[in-house]
């Protein structure tokens, strides 16, 4: 069933772009702020934008997920950890 999907055109499509954004979270985890489309500026005001801080990037949603599976992972075969 699983195959049927990938061999599918939508299928493919899905799984090459689910692809593509996992090379890119692995690649360049930064990506521009969404807030401020990488400005750095608050709107039109002088000021840093609020959600970035004035860098005008932000860490991928993916490599967020990445970073959690991960803490949860190590947190969990932590052999020194109490019992
Ligand atoms: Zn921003």
């Amino acid at each position: 069933m699983v195959l049927d999907l990938l061999a599918s055109p939508f299928g493919l499509i899905i799984a090459g772009y689910a692809a593509w954004y996992a090379l890119k979270c692995a690649v360049a985890p930064w990506g521009r702020c969404r807030r401020c489309t990488g400005t750095g500026r608050d709107g039109n005001r002088r000021r840093p934008c609020r959600r970035c801080n004035g860098s005008g990037i932000r860490v991928r949603v993916g490599r967020r997920i990445y970073r959690w599976v991960r803490a949860e992972y190590t947190a969990g075969t932590d052999r020194k950890a109490p019992k």
